[in-house]
């Protein structure tokens, strides 16, 4: 299972098929990318290989750009098909997620969320945390970024994960409890991934973030690691990949 993601001045579509490609050697079933076109999301997933994903982008995406995420799932809550795959979207269409890991109180969580007028589509984990993210957001009026600590704060499980908000384009918000989770910065430019193989030949630089930290990741500032438990800032070491 891998993550991918994009902000920058480049297409985001070809970095990140080809990250989902070299991250492929970590097992999937099926594998899903979502683009922020400048005016909507435009999303596409399927049970199967990033091939497949690659021919179902060709068929449903037109308009790409600057900014989006890839997934390749590793099912562990549903079952491998099309509509368990990743990215999941919020049930107002605003918020889209990718996920590796398992949330484990997600019966509880899903309950709750059901009881408070909330529809599912799949069957997944996933699902519950993006809607879980929402709801946070809405009840107090939060900005993205707080919203994920909010609802990752009452999440028992394992995570990486990348968060967009259509409300709130060129940002995305990442955070990791035992899934790993990279982010390569360049020039006006960021990278995400599970490991640093599908940016290395972009950039030299990446922080590999720890366990219970976050980041909100945009153009117009620098980046800020955060405790996801007590919301300390952090000094993130900048490693230097050797390319
Ligand atoms: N638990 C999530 C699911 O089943 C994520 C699995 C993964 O790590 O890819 O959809």
């Amino acid at each position: 299972c891998g993550i991918v993601g994009y902000v920058g001045h480049r297409e985001a579509y070809p970095v990140i098929i080809k990250g989902l490609k070299r991250l492929e050697y970590r097992g999937y079933d099926s594998a899903g990318v979502v683009l922020w076109d400048g005016e909507d999301l435009k999303l596409s997933k399927t049970k199967g290989k990033v091939t497949d994903l690659e021919a179902r982008v060709a068929a449903e995406i037109t308009t790409t750009g600057t900014i989006g995420m890839g997934h390749t799932r590793w099912a562990t809550h549903g079952v491998p098909n099309d509509v368990n795959s990743h990215p999941h979207v919020s049930n107002s269409g605003d918020l889209v997620i990718i996920h590796n890991g398992i949330i484990e109180n997600y019966e509880p969580l899903k309950k709750e969320l059901i009881n408070r007028g909330y529809v599912f589509k799949s069957d997944t984990d996933t699902e519950v945390l993006v809607n879980l993210i929402e709801d946070v957001q809405k009840q107090e009026n939060l900005k993205l970024g707080k919203a994920v600590q909010k609802a990752l704060n009452q999440v028992v499980g394992a995570y990486a994960i990348a968060v967009f908000d259509k409300k709130k384009p060129n940002e995305i918000v990442v955070a990791r409890l035992g899934s790993p989770l990279a982010v390569g910065i360049g020039e006006d430019e960021y990278f995400i991934a599970s490991d640093a193989s599908p940016f290395i030949e972009y950039t030299s630089n990446a922080i590999y973030l720890e366990d219970e930290e976050m980041a909100i990741i945009r153009l117009d500032k620098p980046m800020k690691v955060r405790k996801i438990k007590d919301d300390s800032l952090v000094d993130p070491y900048i490693q230097e990949l050797q390319m």
